[in-house]
């Protein structure tokens, strides 16, 4: 299938490789020419903008670290919505439902269908092609693409309200981050008393205590200090900054996402939106002074 690709980023790059490894054709854009120049290395044609791969292919996929940056990409000037040729926007970033939503709409006007796909799982599943993909949108589309959706990942249709892929996202995120926060104060509370943390993270894997972040997070970068996981503090603190809101719009005054949320934004502020998401024990650990 031809496949334009725009974001090629830590989650952009594996997923728009798979895809030409799988046969697709791509044609991609990035602002990073770098980003670009690696994609072409391996087969894929160059686009100089948005708008110029919507002039050249039906099917455009979008991984972009920002609600603006998709929004502009879809429907900005110089955005896909100016295409004469695309069909349909595919969009694998994190924007919430109602920029979601809003980008669906503003979309339809030029009849181009939005079909919302994020995706969890990091740059490693991104790599192995073992995302969880949450599509919603109309099923005759998704039914077109869902060859390619297979390429990322394991795929699940949510529905076809639009956005609700985003809630679904939401929900999976708002966990992500509850584990990591959750797990770091679990640890540092027996680092204080004198616990080995390496012991710890083996005992909570092996006990009722197992989570991702024990799982995955603790011993591929928080243990070995390296803070290297590959998800910016600055996206994560985005996602549990949608999922509250994603809450409070629904009328739901939730006690565990507000109290997360708080801790995100400490995060963010002491470690700075650059920083691995790992890097979320170091306030934590500062303010119990060990
Ligand atoms: P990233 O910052 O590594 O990559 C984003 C890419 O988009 C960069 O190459 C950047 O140059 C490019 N870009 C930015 N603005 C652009 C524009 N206007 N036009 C074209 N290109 C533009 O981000 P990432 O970690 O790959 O995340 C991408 C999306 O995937 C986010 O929505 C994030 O929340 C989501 N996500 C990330 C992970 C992860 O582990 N990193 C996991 C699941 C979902």
């Amino acid at each position: 299938m031809e496949i334009g690709f725009i974001g090629l980023g830590k989650m952009g790059f594996p997923m728009a490789r798979r895809l030409i490894e799988a046969g697709h054709k791509l044609t991609v854009f990035d602002t990073s020419k770098d980003a670009r120049d690696r994609l072409v290395a391996l087969g894929a044609a160059a686009a100089s903008s948005p708008k110029d791969i919507a002039d050249r292919v039906e099917t455009v996929m979008a991984s972009l670290p920002s609600l603006q940056a998709s929004l502009e990409v879809a429907t900005g000037p110089g955005g896909v919505i100016e295409g004469t040729r695309v069909r349909r926007f595919i969009d694998l970033s994190t924007v919430g439902s109602r920029m979601a939503v809003k980008i669906n709409d503003l979309l339809a006007i030029k009849n181009i269908v939005q079909i919302d796909s994020p995706v969890s799982g990091g740059v490693s599943g991104a790599e192995k092609g073992t995302l969880a993909v949450m599509v919603s949108g109309p099923r005759a589309d998704f039914e077109l693409v869902k060859s390619a959706l297979d390429v990322i990942g394991k795929v699940f249709f949510i529905g076809t309200k639009p956005g609700s892929g985003q809630t679904m996202k939401l929900a999976n995120n708002f966990l992500s981050a509850t584990a990591m926060v959750a797990t770091s104060e679990a640890v540092v509370m027996g680092v204080k008393s004198g616990l080995d943390p390496a012991v710890m993270i083996d005992v909570i894997n092996a006990g009722s205590g197992l989570n991702t972040a024990s799982r995955d997070k603790f011993p591929r970068s928080v243990l070995p200090r390296s803070f290297d996981f590959g998800f910016a503090t600055g996206l994560m603190v985005k996602d549990v900054r949608l999922a509250v809101e994603e809450m409070r719009a629904l009328g739901l005054s939730m006690e565990v996402a507000e109290a997360v949320g708080r801790l995100w934004e400490v995060v963010i502020r002491d470690e700075g939106p650059e920083s691995d998401f790992t890097a979320a024990i170091k306030p934590i650990e500062k303010a119990a002074g060990v």
